[in-house]
């Protein structure tokens, strides 16, 4: 079911590329294993699958030390300042950076390890009060500030937009978010080193993700069904 499920994903978002002329390589799938426990995620793992995104900090280091260390993690969730240093240790990207306490944090730690850690800044592009993610009027300023950090690399930005069962609703906080991508590419905010990263879309709406720009989506029901 989970192999099924990969593939299908994989076709659509081929589909969703060829439809407005991008190439599909340069998508990539995040398999969203929050809940699931190893020997699911060790399923897709199997059906090709060597990227997951996980919510919960302890909930993950469980799973990523009996798995295939191979298999690449991103953070997905809430992040606070106390689980920074375990963090830097288990992700190879953050992409929930919405505060420069958070990132000094994550930036210590990095250094202390004497690596680089790449993270995304999350923006919260429908203005909700209950949710994370930087206000976009103060995106700018905190995307300067966590550009001084010298053991941090910003590859791009992220986005969750508001709830919504119709994905055509979530069109226009992609393409906000595109947007400010665009616009933070051309001020020189992003490395230079590696390319873009837009993450946003997830099981309900990715093509349409896809289509306003997403070079990263997030999907956890479509591959493994409900959480319980
Ligand atoms: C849970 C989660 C997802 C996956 O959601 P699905 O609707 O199950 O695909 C994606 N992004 C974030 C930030 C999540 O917390």
């Amino acid at each position: 079911m989970i192999c099924a499920n990969l593939e299908k994903i994989r076709r659509n978002i081929a589909l969703a590329a060829e439809r407005c002329g991008r190439d599909p390589d340069d998508i990539q799938l995040l398999a969203v294993s929050k809940r699931m426990d190893a020997a699911t995620v060790e399923k897709a793992r199997q059906c090709g699958q060597k990227l997951f995104g996980e919510n919960f900090v302890q909930e993950a280091q469980s799973k990523i030390e009996q798995l295939d260390p191979a298999i690449s993690w991103h953070f997905i969730g809430h992040l606070q300042s106390n689980k920074t240093k375990i963090a830097v240790r288990l992700f190879r990207l953050i992409e929930t950076v919405d505060r420069l306490k958070l990132a000094r944090s994550l930036n210590r730690h990095a250094a202390g390890l004497d690596q680089t850690l790449d993270i995304l800044i999350q923006v919260n592009v429908g203005r909700e009060k209950q949710k994370s993610g930087v206000l976009p009027q103060d995106a700018e300023q905190l995307i300067r500030e966590i550009g001084k950090l010298t053991h941090l690399r910003i590859r791009g930005l992220m986005t969750i937009p508001p709830y919504t069962d119709n994905p055509e609703l979530s069109r226009p906080y992609f393409r906000a978010l595109k947007k400010i991508a665009d616009e933070f590419s051309g001020k020189g905010y992003f490395t230079d080193e590696a390319p873009l990263i837009l993450s946003m879309g997830m099981s309900a709406d990715y093509p349409v993700a896809i289509e306003e720009g997403a070079t990263l989506v997030r999907v956890g029901t479509a591959i493994f069904g409900q959480r319980t």
